[in-house]
């Protein structure tokens, strides 16, 4: 039998809570400690999708990234998002528990998933002097640095992060024939921060997710190419690590995880998908008139 004490003692063995960063809530959210786990289920993001998903499947706790809970309830009502998730998690007996950058920071966690996805080499965290931003000012380090096997052009190494992670589409600043081999990564959102660090990394490349103006700027003008590749997909490996992780340490547990696409797509991508669905559509047509003939000759 397996105590939610037990499997939370298990996660924070892996990621220990004290790694968070200090505006940051991570840990048991909704719960008993004392609370017999039978079933799993894990997701990146606590929506109502998944909440509901994870009732549907009988789940006793749900491990999440993002936390539910990142400022004070001041109630718990039916009136807001969070709330209602808290009413459904306790009504139905669920626990939650969340591990967040924690989880990040973690040695084998989300940064050194996605660098191992993408196929670096030499991967190391970065040192407290590349952690200083343009004025000199320290900043907690979130991220890795690792090198490729060989150079790629900026182009090449695109199109891997892409197919690699999935992703539907990727904002990227600078040459795409530059060369690159050492790689810069923050899975999430890396922020201005991450650019800096990056850069001082002396990394050709920074790959993260939540990119705006500001940041293409900064990289701009520091000579740093960067890349966009999506939060859902530079983080949702966790899942199939929890699983790989739950698999081994509690094999009585059924598990399950979230089967939630990125929160937003690309209307590029959903163009092309309808592209491709019209050009299939119509390369049929002259089967379809075959056969429509021959059915009438047999008649
Ligand atoms: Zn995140």
């Amino acid at each position: 039998m397996n105590r939610l004490s037990e499997i939370i003692e298990a996660l924070e063995g892996f990621a220990p809570k004290e790694l968070k960063e200090p505006w940051d809530n991570v840990g048991l959210m909704v719960g008993d400690r004392a609370q017999k786990i039978d079933k799993v289920y894990v997701c990146l993001d606590l929506t109502t999708e998944n909440v509901r998903e994870a009732i549907d499947c009988g789940a006793d706790l749900i491990v999440s990234h993002h936390p539910l809970i990142f400022k004070p309830l001041y109630s718990v009502t039916e009136d807001d998002p969070i709330s209602c998730m808290v009413r459904a998690a306790v009504k139905n007996n669920i626990s939650i528990f969340s591990m967040h950058t924690n989880f990040d920071k973690a040695e084998g966690g989300t940064n050194d998933l996605l660098a191992h996805r993408l196929g670096l080499q030499h991967i190391r965290e970065y040192s407290a002097a590349e952690c200083v931003d343009a004025s000199g000012t320290p900043f907690s380090p979130i991220g890795r640095v690792g090198f490729l096997p060989a150079p790629v052009t900026m182009e090449e190494f695109l199109s891997k992060v892409k197919s690699t992670l999935g992703c539907t589409a990727l904002k990227y600043t600078g040459d795409p024939f530059d060369e690159v081999r050492c790689v810069a990564l923050c899975s999430g959102s890396g922020g201005k921060e991450g650019v800096y660090s990056a850069f001082h990394s002396g990394a050709d490349v920074y790959v993260t997710a939540d990119l705006g103006h500001e940041h293409a700027r900064s990289a701009y003008e520091l000579g740093l190419n960067i890349i966009d590749a999506g939060h859902f997909e530079t983080e949702n490996t966790i899942c199939e690590f929890l699983k790989d992780l739950f698999e081994t340490n509690f094999p009585d547990i059924q598990f399950f995880v979230s089967s939630a696409k990125p929160l937003y797509s690309s209307f590029y991508h959903l163009a092309k998908a309808t592209r491709g669905w019209l050009f299939f559509f119509i390369s049929l047509f002259p089967f379809a008139y075959k056969y429509t003939k021959r059915q009438v000759i047999k008649c």
